[in-house]
């Protein structure tokens, strides 16, 4: 057990606000007569000294009816999930907190979801995934601030080790492996010996196999999501557990010098490109060797949304539409260029500059930065007005006249105008052919 003042000071890490809600919770909790703890990250990111957003508190008591009690003292609402007795808690000052009931956890089989009974915190502590994230720190007033560290991972804190808990801790929840080196990745933190053999034996045994499509996707996002680096993907790869999910999934021959070239082109974004959601770049980049058929067998695997879809099948669609005419040597009007790049997503559009060559690359760029989001000045009723009836012929005059907008042969109003009533001319003249 660490030197209790030592501990104490973990809580002197923690916001001012943070540390007023805990107090909160634990007058609750005492109230209650139950112990309470706040949980997990937060506690590793305090001794860490690093900034954490989540904050979990247990209670050994009835999750959803201690944060119902709070939320009726303290002000604020309570987002009930029944089947899984947990509750969120949104305070009335904006702090949000996870509870969750002090419990056990038995997994029938691997990959299963586990069978679950309320038990002391040193059980919940212990069926956690690792030994940094299984330490818990008491909010109840007598004793706030102490450390209950059941399985020593201070010192591997302090050590650089991520361990599991026990040996059966991969078999038991194989989304462990992601989490695994997710962490190590996170930390810079070297797998404790037994553990990396552990790992390699659940990959061996494609345990990740079992898992739950919603699970994996949720983890690789999490992978996707920490910033700057491509290893933990490459660590999965070679460990084999990409081949898991799905057989065929290897990442691109050149993938950590791509991934570096797509880590700029988020961080320094051109015009649209800003709104590219970096963790859906970054996973179109880790499938972009596939085939599209295994591709679309993989996010049918990841059960993924229609977001990413639309993502991922944008690359195919680029390679069969619009690549041929943009890597061509010959010029080409900036409307062509325009036209060609308008229908795809800023991911799409990110990944394809990352590995493009130098044509291709300028021509992103061009429409990136002075071609997209050009329109004419008209509007569609500034048409009407000069003549034209609503219908296919004024929205195609409408895109005649953004064509002629972006090669520059209008550049102001009233060539605009002028352009529109020649193209009215011209209609009338067919007319009455
Ligand atoms: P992050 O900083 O990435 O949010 P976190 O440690 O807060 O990390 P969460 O996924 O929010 O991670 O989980 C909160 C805590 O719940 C973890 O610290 C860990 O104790 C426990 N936990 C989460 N997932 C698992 C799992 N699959 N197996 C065992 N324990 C888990």
């Amino acid at each position: 057990m660490p030197d209790r003042d030592e501990a104490r000071a973990l809580t002197g890490t923690l916001t001012s606000e943070t540390l007023e809600t805990l107090r909160d919770l634990g007058r609750i909790a005492d109230a209650r007569g139950v112990g309470a703890f706040v949980v997990g990250g937060v506690v590793r990111d305090a001794i860490l000294e690093r900034t954490c957003e989540d904050l979990d508190v247990v209670v050994e008591d009835d999750a959803i009816e201690f944060a119902e009690a709070a939320a009726r003292e303290l002000g604020g609402h309570v987002k009930r999930y029944d089947r899984f007795g947990t509750a969120i808690l949104l305070l009335k000052h904006g702090v949000k907190v996870d509870v969750a009931t002090s419990r056990s956890e038995l997994y029938s089989r691997p990959g299963a979801l586990p069978d679950v009974a309320p038990d002391p915190i040193e059980m919940d502590l212990r069926r956690r995934d690792f030994t940094l994230n299984a330490m818990a720190v008491r909010i109840n007033r007598d004793g706030f601030g102490e450390l209950l560290d059941p399985t020593a991972g201070r010192e591997d804190l302090a050590a650089g080790v991520l361990r599991v808990i026990h040996k059966r801790s991969f078999e038991d929840d194989p989304t462990r492996v992601l989490r695994c080196i997710r962490f190590s990745a996170r930390f810079s933190f070297t797998l404790d010996p037994l553990t990396e053999a552990l790992l390699r034996s659940a990959v061996e045994r494609d345990l990740v196999s079992t898992v739950s499509g919603e699970r994996i996707m949720n983890e690789i996002r999490l992978i996707l999501s920490e910033d700057e680096d491509w290893s933990p993907l490459n660590q999965l790869d070679s460990l084999g557990a990409l081949a898991s999910i799905h057989s065929n999934w290897r990442l691109p021959e050149n993938g950590a010098r791509l991934f570096s070239k797509l880590q700029t082109i988020l961080e320094n974004p051109l015009g649209s490109m800003g709104s590219a959601t970096p963790w859906r770049a970054r996973f179109l980049l880790a499938v972009s060797a596939l085939p599209p058929c295994d591709t679309r067998a993989l996010l049918d695997r990841l059960r993924s949304g229609t977001a990413l879809r639309n993502i991922v099948d944008g690359l195919a669609r680029f390679d069969v539409e619009a690549r041929e005419l943009l890597e061509s040597e010959s010029e080409i009007p900036r409307s062509d260029i325009h036209d060609a790049l308008a229908a795809f997503h800023s991911e799409t559009l990110a990944v394809v500059l990352a590995s493009s060559g130098p044509v291709l690359s300028e021509r992103i760029t061009l429409y990136l930065s002075e071609l997209d989001g050009v329109r004419p000045i008209l509007s569609g009723a500034d048409l009407v007005a000069l003549g034209l009836e609503e219908g296919t012929v004024l929205g195609q005059t409408l895109a005649d006249l953004q064509r002629a907008r972006l090669d520059g042969i209008v550049t102001s109003e009233a060539e605009e105008r002028e352009f529109v009533r020649k193209a009215i001319r011209d209609l009338d003249v067919e007319n009455k052919r």
